[in-house]
């Protein structure tokens, strides 16, 4: 690679003088950490928090995972990518539009950057929805690699830039819901590294595992023990790894099991009469199948002569809800495009979660499970993890502020990189 590094959002980024990866841990809340710390299962990140750097951040609310991949890649808020959700309301046409389509991305990428610099980039991803807009503005045919671990055997080098995918990783085409997806995105990245030497890997993994299991379940456990061993071979074979999540994860039952839900549209719909108006919840995405659809934030949006004040009033005085945002607040206070927020923003305590209709929802998924998600507020604070220690210029900055996960590719290469 060569070049004296580009700006993005407000950020010059280095060169770096070793390959990078950025590991976006799905669902990874910092408590996983706590409990395989605890039994000794992690050396891996034991060692970074020695030697490299730990520390708790703040990631983008709403805390879901197309919001914050982007915030990642973009090292920028919402209001300058444009993604605030999975999901939302054309003001226009009315109709919930899915927010994974590149064009709804506002940015360019820290990966797009570096790739028309010269640098080879690899972006895996667990779950297809995430794939064009990590990709946007990359040129495959220039022996750039993009593709997820939910269509590994279709990979094509038209495509993706690569074929023969499961040859490569030496796994099995891994099921949607498992924590298998998550190990083959890491398990290429390494095999990537090793054969290819890109300069570098964006590598975001699934939440299947934290929205099923709690931090001290075995499952849980095991699941942290391989992530930690893959981490382990990725410095191994001389990469700088930084790593973070999208948003953290709560238990949201009650003491009986059963799913702590705020029905939002059935009590708006009973107060103030069906159609006055439209709950949309940007959890919603094709993964639905462990959460139900159900988060911490949800937008409101008011039809005909329905006051959005009437109704942030309404929500606020909900148990179990944690505050409630105009349109013009919460684009402020979280950093959100307000051309593609709602009336009223609703947003849950740690231990419930908002729901539309009940109707809407499918809980069956859950099997049985004690109902775990993420959303709001109280699932934002995510880890932010370096392999090696930052310069002095970083170190100062880290610890005047809390870090914003968004921040994740400007520590790991000119924090620990770039200390001349
Ligand atoms: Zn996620």
């Amino acid at each position: 690679m060569n070049g004296e590094g580009f700006e993005l959002n407000g950020v010059t980024y280095h060169w770096p003088t070793k390959p990078v990866v950025v590991v976006c841990v799905d669902g990874g809340d910092p408590t996983y950490i706590e409990h395989a710390l605890r039994n000794r299962t992690i050396p891996t990140i034991e060692r970074f928090m020695r030697q490299g750097f730990y520390a708790i951040a703040d990631g983008t609310v709403p805390s879901f995972t197309c919001p914050n991949n982007m915030s990642i890649i973009t090292g920028s808020e919402p209001a300058v990518h444009g993604i605030s959700g999975n999901f939302y309301l054309d003001p226009a046409t009315r109709t919930p539009v899915v927010m994974t389509r590149p064009e709804l991305l506002r940015s360019s990428t820290v990966l797009a950057e570096y790739a028309k610099c010269g640098a080879k980039i690899v972006s895996i991803t667990s779950k297809d929805k995430l794939r064009q807009q990590l990709q946007k503005g990359i040129d495959l045919a220039q022996g750039h690699i993009s593709f997820s671990a939910q269509y590994a055997e279709q990979c094509t080098i038209e495509e993706n830039g690569i074929d023969q995918v499961l040859d490569l990783v030496g796994m099995p085409q891994p099921d949607m819901y498992s924590a298998e997806l998550s190990l083959f995105v890491l398990e290429a990245g390494i095999k990537l590294l090793e054969q290819r030497r890109p300069d570098i890997l964006y590598l975001s993994l699934t939440d299947y595992v934290q929205h099923k299991y709690a931090p001290h379940e075995p499952e849980a456990l095991d699941f942290y023990k391989q992530l930690d061993d893959a981490f382990g071979r990725l410095v191994g074979l001389g990469a700088v790894v930084g790593i973070t999540a999208d948003h953290g994860m709560n238990d949201k039952a009650r003491p009986d099991g059963s799913p702590n839900v705020i029905w939002l549209q059935d009590l708006l719909d009973d107060t103030f009469g069906k159609d006055s108006t439209t709950v949309i919840c940007p959890i919603t995405d094709p993964f639905v199948a462990h959460h139900g659809s159900l988060g911490g934030f949800v937008r409101v949006y008011c039809n005909d002569a329905t006051r959005p004040e009437t109704v942030a009033l309404f929500a606020s005085q909900l148990a179990g809800i944690e505050s409630v945002w105009d349109k013009a607040s919460a684009a402020r206070i979280f950093g959100l495009p307000s051309d593609r927020e709602g009336d009223v923003v609703v947003i849950s305590e740690a231990g419930a979660c908002v729901g539309a209709a009940e109707t809407d929802h499918d809980l069956s998924g859950l099997e049985g499970h004690r109902l775990r998600t993420h959303g709001g507020v109280a699932e934002s604070k995510v880890p932010f993890i370096l392999s090696e220690p930052l310069n002095d210029d970083y170190w100062a900055r880290a610890a005047g502020q809390t870090l914003r996960s968004h921040n994740i590719f400007e520590f790991t290469i000119n924090g620990t990189l770039s200390s001349g």
